[in-house]
């Protein structure tokens, strides 16, 4: 049963017989992208896209790319590693896929940045502010001692409005060349995907490497702190096997969360508590099994892109919150779940 954001799911069998024959069924025409042939410029939106796909923020700084390239038929290039999602329905007229690799070596990866805007001369460069991002924009900048904004809460062709002095002021400038935007302060693209057609990378030319090695480390989901987890599934005080919960937690590659209450018993460790005087989230995904939704709890999920509950009451303020609602009692689909994955279903 889906309830929540969306539409609940219904079959229709009205007028069954009425459906004529496959063959006499018209194809469907193919959805048109739109394509910007010419551009007057370029704006280029860069981002992380952890796992291949982009963020809820990183969707933020495409959607004001868009807003900078539209008015003067600019285009938006998306400058990221290989993804796994449509860039062009994320609002991307040109594709400029980077070495994954250099993600972790911020010194290559800010000379290759340098590479391509040498060779692409974008009018803005656009980051998420964020930890990765942030940085990668100052070091930009600093390279090219170009002009920076950083955290604009409000940009258009014409301003960007960012906060400074501890948020006691407010600046208000022409875009610069490079700009960091704060989380939730553009809408992502929506309408029609765009055509994200291929650019040519640059050639990296040699880096002087002050890093020696970078990779990533062999960490266990269980490991990672939750403020930087990507999929969290937590407990509730519907929860009574904890010894399940985390085996499932472990098949799911899940880094384990609980409630208040399931701290407070001492049954999981209070840096696992998810709320406002426990962790924020910033997931992708978040699984809760028997919480009710308190509002100290629902303030951690905050950042959080996709919720699914399991809870015996429909009517539970976390079922409302969640996009995918299960309701039954978690004792029975926790098992059922991990019997699926150790069948590798
Ligand atoms: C100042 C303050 C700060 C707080 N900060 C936090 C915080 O950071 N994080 C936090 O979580 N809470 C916080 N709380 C506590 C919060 O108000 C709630 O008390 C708490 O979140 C409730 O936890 P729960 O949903 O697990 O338990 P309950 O309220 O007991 O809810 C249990 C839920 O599980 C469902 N259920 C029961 N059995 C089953 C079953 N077998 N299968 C499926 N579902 C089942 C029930 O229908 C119910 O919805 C704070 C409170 C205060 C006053």
């Amino acid at each position: 049963m889906r309830v929540g954001q969306r539409p609940r799911m219904r079959l229709d069998r009205r007028g069954v017989e009425a459906v004529p024959p496959a063959a006499m069924v018209a194809a469907e025409p193919a959805p048109r992208r739109r394509v910007v042939a010419e551009p007057a410029y370029l704006i280029f939106a860069v981002a992380e896209a952890e796992g291949g796909r982009l963020s809820r923020h990183e969707r933020q700084v495409l959607g004001a790319a868009r807003r900078l390239a539209d008015p003067g038929g600019g285009a938006v290039v998306l400058v990221a590693p290989s993804l796994a999602e449509d860039a062009g329905a994320a609002g991307a007229d040109r594709l400029l896929s980077l070495a994954a690799a250099e993600r972790y070596d911020l010194e290559a990866a800010t000379a290759l940045l340098a590479a391509a805007a040498a060779r692409y001369s974008p009018r803005h460069v656009l980051f998420a502010e964020n930890e990765g991002g942030g940085d990668l924009a100052r070091r930009l900048a600093a390279r090219l001692g170009a002009p920076f904004a950083a955290g604009v809460e409000a940009l258009s062709a014409r301003e960007a409005v960012c906060p400074c002095r501890a948020r006691r002021a407010e600046l208000r400038l022409a875009p610069p060349f490079l700009l960091s935007l704060a989380p939730d302060r553009a809408a992502p693209h929506v309408g029609p995907a765009h055509e994200a057609s291929p650019l040519d990378p640059p050639a990296a030319g040699a880096v002087r490497r002050g890093i020696l090695t970078a990779a990533p480390l062999p960490v266990t989901a269980a490991e990672v702190p939750l403020a930087e987890a990507g999929l969290v599934v937590a407990a509730g005080n519907g929860v009574k096997d904890f010894a399940g919960f985390l085996r499932l937690c472990s098949a799911l590659g899940a880094t384990p969360g609980a409630s208040r209450v399931v701290c407070d018993a001492g049954a999981m460790p209070r840096a696992a508590q998810v709320g406002a005087s426990g962790t924020v989230l910033d997931a992708l995904a978040y699984v809760a099994f028997g919480i009710a939704g308190a509002p100290q709890h629902l303030q951690g999920l905050g950042r959080v892109e996709h919720v699914a509950a399991v809870n015996t009451d429909i009517h539970a303020a976390m079922i409302a919150r969640a996009e995918l609602a299960i309701v039954q009692d978690a004792r029975r689909v926790m098992p059922a779940l991990l019997a699926l994955l150790e069948a590798g279903g």
